[in-house]
């Protein structure tokens, strides 16, 4: 299905793909999302980063403010800035990839959606999709084999 999904920056030094589909897919509409994208959310592939084959260049991490207070680290080309994933909480085995820089965003439509308390008011959200006003609890959403797969991350 999700196999082998490519993409990468604007200027194409980076370029990826990832070995398997995600564990799941976010769509955040909080507002540091809305801040570090420019745009009304956030698309993030969640995948272990050993899933993610690097093809070509290399990343460079900021680290971004958080109301929490934990890490977050954006990493772009350093050519041409385009943010292509992010580490938070310093996880480094889990990617939140980000899907707008898939060669084909369609193949990974959002699981769920969340922080829909700061959702722009003229995004209309799909029926059948989860949508929270905050955050959700992952092992009443995610498919077995999902977690399965976190929890090997965190083990
Ligand atoms: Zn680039
Ligand atoms: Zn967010």
């Amino acid at each position: 299905m999700a196999d082998g999904l490519e993409g990468g920056c604007a200027c194409g030094a980076v370029r990826y793909r990832l070995r398997t589909g995600p564990m799941f897919v976010h769509c955040c509409h909080c507002r540091d999302c809305q801040r570090q994208t420019g745009s009304a959310f956030v698309l993030n592939a969640l995948i272990e980063t050993d899933r993610v084959d690097v093809l070509s260049g290399e990343t460079v991490a900021n680290a971004m403010p958080t109301d929490s207070g934990r890490p977050h680290a954006v990493h772009r080309c350093p050519a041409c800035g385009t943010a292509v994933w992010s580490h938070y909480g310093g996880v480094a085995a889990l990617r939140f990839v980000r899907v707008g820089t898939l060669d084909d965003p369609s193949a990974l439509p959002p699981d769920v959606h969340i922080f829909v308390r700061s959702k722009l008011p003229w995004v209309t959200l799909p029926d059948g999709v989860p949508a929270f006003e905050v955050y959700y609890d992952s092992k009443t959403l995610w498919p077995a084999a999902s977690l399965e797969r976190r929890r090997a991350i965190f083990r």
